[in-house]
């Protein structure tokens, strides 16, 4: 699956040769720059946070998720950077032990001289983030936020956009997956609303998006595609007639890790990225 150009981001020439290794606090300042801190949510936890600025970073894994899988990646590729979507620590934390499963990870990680880097809803709301490749991947026009940031309307949290022809929700869906690169065989993408209800104005946000639900409803959209949401949200939406694409959490983001990786390589010179090769959604059908 070819990846959408990113727009609007800094050229190489803004970034001087580097004649030294690159280091965390170098990949560190390309990602502020293509997803700053300043659009996280109030609740996220972002940036460096595992890990010395100063530490060598020539081997750059990128993954949705910190887990035991993608941390024993890490250590065999010996990378020595992770940009993970998802932030490990997210919760504050009292103590680093092993007895549980963040502390045994950060255990693993700071042994093995591996940071972390999360940049999280700052990437989902970036102007080249995981919402605007999922609303160019649909199709959508006229793309804006749904909440725009307040100083730059062209980023922000969610996307709003309108589909140039009236699609029915199952075509939409159905879009979506071709998109996404979901098959029978993986993931399990459901829908609140009827096949054939027909849609024109799409709400997009990524990975656990039901809050934005009333967002959608008070922007007159159609339809809102999150990756998942709550059974009570999905009754509100089917209350409201506004449809539900759920592609899964998983889904909704994971692709976009594989454009940041590209991304980071192109940006900065001396540096192998690659956005993890055994990452896996946790959910299976049955
Ligand atoms: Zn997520």
């Amino acid at each position: 699956m070819g990846f959408c150009p990113l727009v609007g981001l800094p050229s190489r020439s803004l970034f001087t040769p580097l004649l030294t290794m690159p280091t965390i606090g170098d990949v560190a300042d390309t990602l502020e720059l293509f997803a700053p801190a300043s659009l996280a949510e109030e609740w996220d936890n972002v940036g460096l946070l595992v890990g010395d600025a100063s530490w060598p970073a020539d081997r750059v894994m990128t993954c949705l998720t910190v887990t035991p899988c993608t941390v024993q990646e890490a250590i065999k590729e010996r990378a020595n950077l992770i940009v993970s979507h998802h932030p490990l620590p997210f919760h504050p934390m009292k103590s680093i032990t092993a007895e549980t499963t963040a502390g045994q990870l950060l255990l693993k990680l700071i042994a093995a001289g591996i940071g972390v880097y999360s940049p999280h809803t700052a990437f989902d709301s970036a102007q080249a983030g995981i919402n605007q490749h999922l609303a160019i991947g649909l199709g959508l026009q006229q793309i804006r936020p749904l909440i725009p940031a307040q100083d730059d309307f062209e980023s922000g949290a969610g996307r709003l956009g309108l589909l140039g022809e009236e699609l029915t929700l199952g075509e939409l869906a159905a879009r979506l997956k071709t998109f996404l690169d979901i098959d029978e065989g993986r993931g399990n993408t459901r829908l609140v609303g009827n096949d054939d209800q027909t849609v024109s104005r799409v709400a997009i946000a990524c990975g656990s998006g039901g809050s934005f639900l009333a967002q959608a409803i008070a922007q007159d959209c159609d339809c809102l595609v999150t990756g998942e949401s709550s059974f009570h949200d999905c009754l509100e939406a089917e209350a409201r007639s506004v449809g539900l694409i759920l592609p899964g959490h998983f889904a909704s983001e994971r692709f976009a890790l594989s454009s940041l990786a590209e991304y980071v390589s192109d940006q900065i010179s001396g540096v192998e990225v690659w956005a993890s090769r055994t990452e896996r959604d946790p959910l299976r059908n049955i």
